[in-house]
C-alpha cells in the first residue's frame, strides 16, 4: 500500500529579525506564507498539521478552509523542535514532510523529490550545494566547500523513526536532519532550489514579492466531449435545466451531456481520469442522479488537489429545441455547483444545419474546455 504523507508546516516562529513584522502574516503576491504553503502541500500530502502561535492561528484557520485535505492546527513551542514535536504527535501518517512556512516559494518539484526519497529510503531532505567561497572573517581562513550544503526544507522522514529520535533528543537543534542524524546517521539529501529561500529579514520581502511574481502559475486546461441519444419518454436536461421538448436524452443518470462534457474537461485538466472512472454507470447510486451533484463532487475533487476553477467554456450542438432561452439559467446552475461566479462560465449553443446525427435530432453533443489554476 502507498505510504501516507502528512505535511508538518511550521508557522509558530517569533520573526526576531523582521523588525516587528510577523513574517507569517506578510503578504507575498497577495497571500500570506501559511496560505501559500498549505496550498502547495495540499497537492502532495494526505493531511496537513500546522504548528502556530496565537498570532498566526487565524491565518492558519483561513488557509485550512481553502483546501480539501484534512488540516490539524496545533500550538507551537518555544523552539522549532518543540513545535515539530507537537506536530509529530498530532500527525497520523507513515511519512512526514516538515517544512518551514518561511520558505513559501518552495516548488512542487522540490517537495516531490524529498517525499519520493523518504518513500524509498526513509529520508529525503532538500538541500543545495554550497557555491560561494566561504571564509572565516576572524582568521581569514577559507573553508573547504567540499561536502558543504545549505539545508532547506521540506525534510521528509518515516514518522515513527523521526518521533523516536525527537523523543531521545537532548539539547538544541536547528533542523530535523540534525535530529535524524543522532540516531540513524546522515539523512539522504535531495535537490533543493535556489528559489527556496527562507523569509528572514524585512528587506527579503521585496525579493520574495519579485520572485513570486515571476513564477509561472500552475495553469492547466482540459477538454471534454459527450453525446447522448434523443429518445421519447425521457426528460431533456441540459446544464441542470429541464427543457420542455418532445424528446429527452437517454442515459443512466439524467444524461445531461453538457455537464458530462464539463466534468470531463475539469477532470482532464487535473489529469484525474474521466467521468466513467469516477461515477461509473454500472453503479446504481448514479441511476437518474442529477448531473449537478456529480459536478459538485468533481469540484471538490479538483479543490482537494489544490486547484481552483478559472473558467469553463462549452458549446452544445443540437438541431432542436432552441436553447437560447435557457442559457442564463444553465450558467447560473453550473456556476453554483462549481462554487464560482457566473462570469466564469460560458455556454453556447449551435445548430448543425440538419447535418449529422445531431442535425437529424438523433442525439445532442456537448463540448467543453476548462481552465484550472494551482492555488
Ligand atoms: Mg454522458
Amino acid at each position: 500500500m502507498k505510504k501516507t504523507v502528512a505535511a508538518i508546516l511550521l508557522a509558530a516562529g517569533s520573526s526576531s529579525r523582521m523588525g516587528g513584522v510577523n513574517k507569517m502574516l506578510a503578504e507575498i503576491g497577495g497571500r500570506d506564507p501559511i496560505d501559500i504553503c498549505v496550498g502547495v502541500f495540499s497537492r502532495h500530502a494526505d493531511s496537513i498539521v500546522i504548528a502556530v502561535s496565537d498570532a498566526t492561528r487565524p491565518a492558519a484557520e483561513r488557509a485550512a478552509a481553502n483546501v480539501c485535505v484534512p488540516v490539524i492546527i496545533v500550538g507551537g513551542g518555544a523552539r522549532r523542535q518543540d513545535s515539530v514535536m507537537n506536530a509529530l504527535l498530532a500527525a497520523d501518517a507513515d511519512l512526514v514532510a516538515v517544512h518551514d512556512c518561511a520558505r513559501c516559494l518552495v516548488s512542487d518539484e522540490v517537495i516531490k523529490r524529498a517525499i519520493d526519497s523518504a518513500r524509498e529510503f526513509g529520508s529525503g531532505v532538500a538541500a543545495v550545494k554550497m557555491r560561494d567561497t566561504v571564509r572565516r572573517i576572524d582568521t581569514g581562513e577559507t573553508v573547504d566547500r567540499e561536502g558543504l550544503y545549505l539545508m532547506q526544507t521540506p525534510q521528509c522522514f518515516d514518522r515513527e523513526k523521526l518521533l523516536e529520535a525527537y523523543r531521545r533528543l537532548d539539547g538544541d537543534v536547528t533542523d530535523d536532519a540534525a535530529v535524524w542524524q543522532t540516531l540513524y546517521g546522515s539523512a539522504r539529501l535531495t535537490e533543493g532550489s535556489m528559489e527556496n529561500q527562507k523569509l528572514t529579514e524585512r528587506e527579503d520581502l521585496e525579493f520574495f514579492e519579485r520572485l513570486a511574481g515571476k513564477r509561472t502559475m500552475d495553469m492547466r486546461i482540459g477538454i471534454g466531449e459527450d453525446t447522448h441519444r434523443l429518445t421519447e419518454g425521457r426528460k431533456l436536461v441540459l446544464g441542470g435545466v429541464e427543457i420542455p421538448f418532445r424528446l429527452g436524452l437517454l442515459g443512466h443518470s439524467d444524461a445531461d451531456a453538457l455537464i458530462h462534457a464539463i466534468i470531463d474537461a475539469l477532470l482532464g485538466a487535473a489529469a484525474l481520469g474521466d467521468i466513467g472512472g469516477h461515477f461509473p454507470d454500472s453503479d446504481p447510486a448514479y441511476k437518474d442522479i442529477s448531473s449537478l451533484v456529480l459536478l459538485e463532487r468533481t469540484a471538490e475533487l479538483i479543490d482537494s488537489r489544490g486547484y481552483s476553477v478559472s473558467n469553463v467554456d462549452a458549446t452544445v450542438t443540437a438541431q432542436e429545441p432552441k436553447l437560447k432561452p435557457y442559457i442564463e439559467e444553465m450558467r447560473k446552475k453550473i456556476a453554483d455547483a462549481l462554487g464560482v461566479g457566473v462570469e466564469k462560465i460560458s455556454i453556447k449553443a449551435t445548430t448543425p444545419e440538419h447535418l449529422g446525427p445531431e442535425g437529424r435530432s438523433e442525439g445532442i453533443t456537448a463540448r467543453a474546455v476548462a481552465c484550472i489554476i494551482g492555488v
